[in-house]
């Protein structure tokens, strides 16, 4: 299918590697030019060479070396794209833990990286996409904002407010073109994992390979999910066809959320 987007220049933000790196390169295989980002030079300039040989000729993949959460990073990557028509929100998440170690830092930490950061860049971009008439974001969150877990409550807590703001900001520029939508990613095969896995093993007193396969099989399908299965999500929200799809939390987890709707 070609999701019409071809030309279309897309913002991908921690993008170096992970769910965001699989983003970049569904959006580059469909035509679209791309802006990626990370905070360490080697591992983007990696993924930069890896997009261009995956990509049609004739695409241009861009990388800014920046830190997202601070305004001088932001700055830095819309200075490199100041009107993209995509725009993809993502940035490490905050560390599992308990809320009774968490200080005020933690919580203003989250909600910087989590929250606010997007709706900045969001606030840059999305008058501009429209005036154009056409606008695509999407916001990389978590499957724990539909079934929270008490360990990440710094991500539930500063997913959960960005979550909101985009309920009504989606409909307010939904009449211009602008399609805004959240994806909430289960458990995804990323570098992220081993760290995940080995917080749980601790807090359960199990080994790292019995607390990851505990994890595959809690999953209905019975495996990680991919990271490339995510991106080409993304890129069909970012597509023409997508257009009537907009405010949605869009879970994809391999069935694991168990409620009805
Ligand atoms: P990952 O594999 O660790 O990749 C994270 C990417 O983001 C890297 O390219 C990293 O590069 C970049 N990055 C991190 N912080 C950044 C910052 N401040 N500025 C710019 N770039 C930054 O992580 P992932 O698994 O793709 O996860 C992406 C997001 O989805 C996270 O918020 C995570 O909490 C959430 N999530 C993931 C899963 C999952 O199963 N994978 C599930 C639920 C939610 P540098 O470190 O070099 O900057």
């Amino acid at each position: 299918m070609d999701l019409g987007i071809k030309g279309k220049t897309a913002i991908v933000c921690a993008s170096s590697k992970g769910l965001g790196r699989a983003c970049a390169l569904s959006l580059a295989q469909e035509g679209v030019n791309i802006i990626i980002n990370g905070r360490t030079r080697a591992a983007l300039d990696q993924t930069r060479d890896e997009l261009i040989k995956l990509a049609p000729s004739g695409v241009g993949i861009e990388s800014v070396c920046a830190d997202i959460t601070t305004a001088e990073g932001r700055k830095a990557l819309l200075e490199a794209c100041p009107n993209p028509d995509i725009l993809v929100n993502n940035a490490g998440g905050p560390p599992p833990g308990n809320f009774r170690d968490w200080d005020q830092q933690d919580w203003q930490s989250a909600l910087n990286n989590n929250m606010l950061t997007p709706i900045s860049l969001i606030k840059a971009t999305v008058d501009g996409m429209a005036e154009k008439g056409f606008g695509r974001i999407v916001n990389i969150t978590s499957a724990a904002v539909k079934a929270p877990i008490a360990s990440l409550g710094l991500s539930n807590g500063a997913r959960a407010g960005l979550t909101g703001f985009i309920a009504g900001l989606s409909r307010e520029v939904a009449a211009d073109g602008v399609t805004v939508n959240n994806l909430l990613p289960g458990i995804f095969a990323t570098d992220r994992l081993p760290s995940v896995m080995k917080y749980v093993a601790t807090s359960t007193g199990k080994t790292i390979e019995q607390a990851s396969e505990m994890r595959r099989l809690s999953v209905p399908v019975k495996r990680f999910g991919d990271p490339m299965e995510f991106g080409q999500l993304c890129a069909f929200l970012c597509s023409r066809q997508a257009a009537y799809i907009t405010a949605q939390n869009i879970v994809i987890d391999g069935g694991a959320y168990p409620g009805t709707l």
